[in-house]
């Protein structure tokens, strides 16, 4: 390996080739090579040069001939104006104190660039030992100045956006103390500064937090994962007042890896979180009645189940549907349905333990979830009671309505063990309960599906029924009881349904007016019946009047006048042989409404009957308000007139009420001797049921009354209640 050695001293031939040390050449290489200007100037107005190292070119443009001696420009004038007597002064005062001086300013280059420079310098005495130059260096440091300009720049804008930033800044100590904090944050926790919540909060985990483990939370995850995002936690403002924040956070690690500080922002998330807690509430809740929706009570059956499964109880689903609601919503109008369903939900709430459940399905469907029941007769008592409180009238604006509901139980678990099969069970049982009579509960059963497929398959086939021609209609004569003569009949609808024969209106009738079906099968009969009673007048037959039923829903509906208008034109027939018949607890119901109604019909020359008097929430008032020509007696009060003294007291009370009133009274459902006699003895009007006839055919109907032309028939013989004279009229037609 070569390797250099240095030479001996000893050795002639190194002394011999080493140049002699020339210091002034070498101070002249330094110099003009140095990056920067040797100078020495004269203490005077304009610094004149006396000398400029080589490196006055590349500083100031100018060649140093140039500079010395001001031949072309004084030192004095490169300088800028601005900085000029900052330069002066700064030279001066080191010159008088007899010290270096060390001063930083700007020079106009030849090519008219300015530049930073920094100048280092000291006064030299002359042999008098008075100042009289000044020796120095002086070096480009626009670069530098620049960088540091820049810097200052940064510093002053993250100071900038630390002030007036929106999101709070932190820096804590893993600890929970603050070590930095902007206005903002400040801001957000209530505090007048960022001093004051420095100074207040020094522990950070149980000053702040809502829940200290929210805190640990954090710092594990600092911790472990070296940050947060979007980290959400409740916190106490100064003020005590609980808000939402939103953290994002990093932790800033020493050299060993261990945690120095967190540093990170803070965002107040207060108004989001309560506008989602809004959301919530609504996407879960019903509006009206602010009970849990669909979506929220199958939430609340699937934890019943669950917490069921845990300690073995029963759950109940249990289905509850307003009887008649679409009657109440459709004649008085939604503002007072929303009002009755409000009123049944606080009265639902009322029947239930804290840990039940009252929900809204939609519509009048409510749906109570009772957990914890320990077997079926709990489950009974509750619903019962609910059936009861459900069945208190309901006073609205001076008005009292009779309530009533239908209730649907099933149970977890021999029902199903998810909420869609409970709900479904629920639902089927309802619908069972109102076909049973309104009013009742009715409990789950395996045979109900059955049922509930058939009602489906129903309403299907009722859509079509119209158009298909499947309606027929029956006549059941009314005898007059003084002459003995029928001298009117009551159209009844049949549905001549394929498969299942003839279906009685109690089947469908329910069914069309959920289904709004009833106002097209209505105008129907309508039409129909007075086809057929001016056909009867005009085959040469005495007059008589048929009654047709009105839905309430048809009443509702705003063409029902021109429609009675328009079937008694187009079957010329005079409104004098037409009556309608309306249910006594559906005239009870926006009276004011209803009355207008009757009022126009009325107009039309048509009768107007009360149909099942005596079932209703009877205010008697209406009856002498409204245009009423006839009270037709519940057959259930004529069933046992002759051993109910109770029964045969309110009929008598009603035939004396509507003769005071100048009313018919017509009885329905007769159907033996006694009813007739005891109807007879107590001034009865009218009469009308089997005892007589059936509903029946037209033609059967025709033949009816073609037998009474003819001179007499059992009906006529029936009325003498003492004669046991059979009916000579050739049968009596039933269905
Ligand atoms: P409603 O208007 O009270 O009709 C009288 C009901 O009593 C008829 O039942 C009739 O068949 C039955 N009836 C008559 N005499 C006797 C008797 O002596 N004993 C017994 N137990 N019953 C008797 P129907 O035809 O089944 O009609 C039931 C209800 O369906 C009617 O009660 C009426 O409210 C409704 N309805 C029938 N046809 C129509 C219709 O075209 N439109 C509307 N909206 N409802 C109708
Ligand atoms: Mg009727
Ligand atoms: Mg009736």
């Amino acid at each position: 390996m070569n390797r250099w050695t240095p030479p001996l001293p000893d050795d002639p031939a190194a002394t011999d080739t080493a140049a002699p040390l020339d210091i002034t050449r070498l101070l002249t290489t330094i110099t003009d090579n140095l990056v920067g200007m040797i100078y020495r100037c004269r203490i005077d107005a304009t610094w004149t040069m006396e000398y400029v190292s080589e490196g006055c070119y590349k500083l100031t443009g100018y060649r140093p001939d140039e500079l010395v001696f001001n031949n072309r420009v004084s030192y004095d004038q490169m300088t800028l104006p601005k900085d000029r007597e900052r330069v002066n002064r700064a030279i001066h005062a080191a010159l008088e104190a007899n010290e270096a001086f060390d001063v930083e300013y700007r020079i106009r280059r030849a090519d008219g660039q300015v530049r930073w420079v920094l100048e280092r310098g000291v006064g030299l005495h002359n042999a008098h030992g008075q100042l009289a130059w000044i020796e120095g260096f002086i070096q480009d440091i626009s670069e530098r100045m620049a960088a540091n300009e820049a810097l200052h720049e940064a510093v002053r804008r993250y100071r900038s956006l630390f002030e007036h930033a929106t999101e709070g800044i932190f820096q804590t100590t893993p600890e929970g103390r603050y070590l930095n904090a902007n206005p903002a944050l400040a801001r957000i926790y209530g505090h007048a500064s960022p001093d004051e919540l420095i100074a207040h909060l020094h522990d950070i985990p149980r000053q702040l937090y809502v829940q200290p483990e929210r805190r640990a939370e954090f710092v594990r995850l600092m911790q472990e994962q070296g940050a947060v995002r979007n980290f959400e936690s409740q916190v106490y403002r100064c003020d005590g007042r609980v808000i939402w924040i939103s953290e994002n956070a990093r932790a800033v690690k020493n050299a060993d890896g261990s945690v120095q500080f967190f540093e990170g922002t803070v965002v107040d998330i207060t108004e989001r979180k309560q506008h989602d807690a809004v959301l919530e509430h609504q996407a879960r809740h019903d509006s009206l009645t602010g009970l849990p929706n669909r979506s929220l009570l199958r939430d609340r059956i699937e934890q019943a189940i669950g917490k069921a499964r845990r300690d073995g109880h029963l759950v109940a689903v249990v289905f509850v549907d307003l009887d008649h609601f679409k009657l109440i919503n459709d004649s008085l109008g939604h503002h007072v349905g929303d009002r009755l369903l409000l009123e049944v939900a606080d009265r639902l709430i009322a029947c239930v333990r804290g840990h039940d459940s009252v929900g809204r399905q939609g519509g009048d469907e409510f749906v109570l979830v009772l957990t914890e029941m320990h077997d079926d007769n709990e489950i009974v008592s509750i619903v019962s009671r609910l059936l009861e409180v459900i069945s208190q009238p309901w006073v609205d604006n001076g008005q009292e309505y009779g309530l009533s509901c239908s209730v649907g139980v099933s149970c977890f678990p021999q029902d199903g063990d998810d909420p869609d099969a409970l709900l479904r069970c629920a639902d089927a049982a309802m619908y069972k309960a109102k076909a049973t009579g309104r009013g009742t509960y009715h409990f789950y059963t395996p045979e109900l599906n059955q049922a509930v497929s058939e009602r489906l398959e129903l309403e299907n086939s009722l859509r079509h029924a119209l158009e298909r021609g499947e309606f027929r209609v029956h006549y059941q004569p009314r005898i007059e009881v003084v002459s003995g003569r029928i001298i009117g009949a009551e159209a009844l609808i049949r549905w001549d349904c394929p498969g299942k024969g003839l279906v009685q209106p109690d089947s469908f009738i329910s069914i069309a007016e959920e289904t709004g079906l009833i106002i097209q099968i209505g105008q129907w009969i309508l039409q129909e019946a007075c086809r057929q009673n001016s056909a009867w007048q005009r085959a040469g037959l005495a007059p008589i009047v048929v009654s047709v039923n009105l839905s309430p829903i048809q009443f509702r509906h705003a063409g029902l006048v021109s429609s009675v208008a328009d079937a008694l034109v187009q079957a010329r027939l005079d409104p004098s042989y037409l009556e309608l018949e309306l249910t006594e607890s559906f005239v009870m119901h926006d009276a004011e409404r209803i009355n207008v109604a009757m009022q126009s019909l009325k107009r039309l020359g048509v009768d107007i009957a009360v149909d099942d008097f005596g079932t209703g929430y009877s205010s008697l008032s209406y009856l002498k308000r409204f245009p009423v020509d006839r009270l037709k007696i519940d057959k259930s009060f004529v069933r046992d007139i002759d051993s109910d003294p109770d029964d045969a007291a309110i009929v008598r009370a009603i035939i004396t009420l509507g003769h005071a009133l100048g009313l018919k009274v017509v009885a329905e459902g007769v159907e033996t001797p006694a009813h007739l006699e005891f109807l007879q003895q107590h001034d009865c009007d009218e009469l009308q049921g089997y005892y007589f006839s059936r509903p029946v055919p037209a033609a059967d109907m025709e033949a009816l009354l073609h037998g009474q032309a003819d001179g007499g028939c059992r009906c006529r013989a029936g009325l003498d209640a003492h004669a046991a004279a059979p009916c000579n009229c050739g049968g009596h037609p039933g269905e």
